[in-house]
């Protein structure tokens, strides 16, 4: 189990979310009724891991790359971090390898490999709606579950290609679009409430990121085919040729157009 919190110095410590969650286990898991009686306790393990909103981390130093949870280039909790990682193995060797022998180690360079992602930026909401502010009161106990009820069921009932990408840690404009569309007609009094919940402010922040996820499909279908080839061609210019393919590389991923689908393979 894992719950979202900021860091206010005003909030619980950690030890009495751990004491919350032990005394309620019953009520979220009912087949224990006591958990010091019902389980064969081996050890308690309960961790935190910050977070940060700027993912993809940018390299603070040249000639150094972070990989793997440390680049922040895919949650490692929404469903499974290590395999939504491998989505860029291709991606990050390829890339590393023309740095090393185009010489573009400098941290800026480096910056391009794991740059801005649209569809990583759009997935800071989905946490934000399942989080209470400080001072927000009368939640509806029930509104994380409705949230997530209805966008589960709607995600399941447009089929695998809409819910598949998803649990695989990839939003994908249609899908995003599709199931929230038909969220909203499926329950169209929720929307002013989840707004509410979520405040002005980041749903612009939000809608912002929507729009580069848009473009960056667009860029990725219409540019990238042409932008490719040009690329190619600039064997001479070896910088040029790595921050364009890094560029496109980045429309690409930041669109979930990466994304194989089983037809397709
Ligand atoms: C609770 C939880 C459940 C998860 N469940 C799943 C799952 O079901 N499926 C899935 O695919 N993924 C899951 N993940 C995600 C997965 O564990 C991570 O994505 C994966 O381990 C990341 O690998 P990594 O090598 O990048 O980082 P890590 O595995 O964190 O490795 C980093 C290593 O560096 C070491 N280190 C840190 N600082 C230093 C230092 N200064 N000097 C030397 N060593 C250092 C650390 O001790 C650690 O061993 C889960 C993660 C969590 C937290």
């Amino acid at each position: 189990m894992f719950t979202y919190m900021d860091a206010d110095s005003k909030r619980p410590p950690l030890s009495t979310i751990m004491d919350d969650y032990w005394d309620l286990l019953p009520i979220y898991q009912p087949s224990i009724s006591d958990p010091e009686t019902d389980l064969d306790i081996k050890r308690v393990l309960f961790a935190y891991f910050p977070t940060y909103r700027d993912s993809p981390l940018q390299p603070a130093w040249s000639r150094v790359l972070a990989v793997g949870d440390a680049s922040g280039i895919q949650s490692p909790l929404s469903f499974g971090g290590f395999g939504a990682l491998t989505r860029h193995l291709g991606r990050i060797s390829t890339a590393v390898s023309e740095a090393l022998v185009k010489d573009c180690l400098h941290k800026d360079d480096l910056g391009l490999v794991n740059a801005y992602r649209p569809d990583l930026s759009v997935t800071w909401m989905f946490q934000k709606a399942m989080s209470i502010k400080m001072k927000q009161r009368d939640v509806d106990p029930k509104f994380v579950n409705r949230l997530l009820a209805t966008n589960f069921q709607i995600m399941n009932d447009m089929g695998m290609d809409t819910i598949k990408p998803f649990l695989q840690d990839v939003v994908r404009l249609d899908g995003l679009v599709g199931s929230l569309a038909k969220s909203f007609v499926a329950d169209p009094t929720f929307m002013p409430e989840i707004v509410g919940h979520v405040g002005i402010p980041l749903l612009v922040d939000w809608l912002g990121h929507l729009s580069m996820l848009a473009l960056y499909t667009v860029l990725h279908n219409a540019v990238s085919p042409a932008l490719g080839l040009y690329a190619d061609i600039l064997d001479d210019h070896p910088r040029q040729q790595f921050q364009l393919r890094r560029q496109m590389e980045a429309w690409k991923f930041g669109s979930g157009s990466d994304y194989q689908f089983e037809k397709d393979e």
